[in-house]
């Protein structure tokens, strides 16, 4: 939900560069995009699968922006993927596509299957949790000991692979979530999540409650309902990734927070930080608030443990 921090994306940018050159990534795909151009299709199809093959390196480097403009540019190859024509029933230029297709695909597995890189990459993003919901975990754990690589997220395509498939390498268009996020919800759904390498959700959206019945606050989780008052810009992700729908399994959070705010009042923790510095622990206000909430309440924080961006806004809100 926060912007992944800069030098983060260079260190994973800079493993997949190693991978890239490692195995020759480029030279071969160009050696299979200069065999598809032996085959026969229309000029406009050849025309674009040249451009593919003399942009490539930039394509793979491509930024948000720059892989939109390559969509723009490449909007006839979609289109034909998008008819989703039966394989008997292709015609020249539908096979000369699909091949297409399938040569990035071969390409993404192979990288996929190294294991080693993926997991290695994400884990340079230190992503804890999800970077589309900030609900579930999405951390990588290698047993460096035994080399085996044992979980890591999904990597969602933020362009999908199937519609838009020479951006299936693009270090941009790759994104460790979770797999209610990128399997259960995106799917090949063709919309554009808020993306967490170039924008922060975080800055597009805030939660808040609204009371239903006051005088069962601290009592009911029913007296109230998460909201979620959004930009523009987040109104789509907000709506595909059900963030209002998921978020409402979270309420119990939210009563806990209330209570809290209630029970701490600034005397106590005042005194509670006289306390730690006592006994000799230095704590300034924000790491009471952490140790209060059980939970981050800053933005630079908020991918270092689920639902912080929840516990974030709330105890913000009822702050004031
Ligand atoms: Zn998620």
């Amino acid at each position: 939900m926060q912007k992944v921090s800069e030098d983060d994306l260079e260190q994973a940018k800079k493993y997949f560069e190693k991978y890239l050159e490692e195995k020759n990534v480029i030279e071969n795909l160009r050696a299979r995009l200069d065999n598809l151009l032996q085959k026969d299709c229309s000029d406009s199809v050849r025309k674009d699968i040249d451009y593919i093959k003399s942009n490539l390196q930039n394509i793979i480097d491509a930024d948000l922006e720059q892989m939109k403009k390559y969509n723009n540019k490449l909007k006839n190859i979609t289109d034909i993927l998008r008819k989703k024509t039966k394989a008997e029933k292709r015609n020249k230029d539908e096979q000369a596509v699909y091949k297409l297709s399938e040569i990035f695909n071969d390409f993404y597995e192979a990288f996929s299957k190294t294991k080693k890189y993926p997991y290695k990459i994400i884990k340079f993003l230190h992503l804890k949790c999800c970077p589309y919901c900030n609900i579930s975990y999405t951390y990588t754990v290698i047993d460096n000991d035994n080399n085996e690589f044992l979980i890591r997220p999904n990597l969602d395509h933020y362009f999908s692979k199937s519609l838009y498939p020479y951006l299936s390498l693009t270090f941009n268009n790759l994104i460790p979530v979770c797999s209610f996020c990128n399997s259960s919800l995106k799917g090949s759904k063709e919309f554009l999540p808020v993306h967490p390498y170039f924008e922060s959700l975080d800055n597009f959206m805030k939660f808040g409650i609204s009371i239903s019945n006051i005088h069962n606050l601290y009592k009911d989780e029913d007296a109230f309902d998460i909201e979620i008052d959004a930009n523009p810009e987040a109104e789509e992700h907000i709506e595909n990734f059900k963030l209002q729908e998921r978020y409402q399994y979270h309420k119990d959070i939210v009563n806990e927070l209330l209570i809290k705010k209630k029970c701490y009042c600034p005397e106590y923790v005042e005194n509670l930080i006289k306390f730690f510095n006592e006994n000799g622990i230095q704590v300034n206000s924000s790491y009471v608030d952490l140790l209060i909430t059980g939970n981050y309440t800053s933005s630079e924080n908020i991918n270092k443990r689920p639902l912080a961006k929840l516990n974030k806004d709330i105890w913000e809100l009822i702050s004031k």
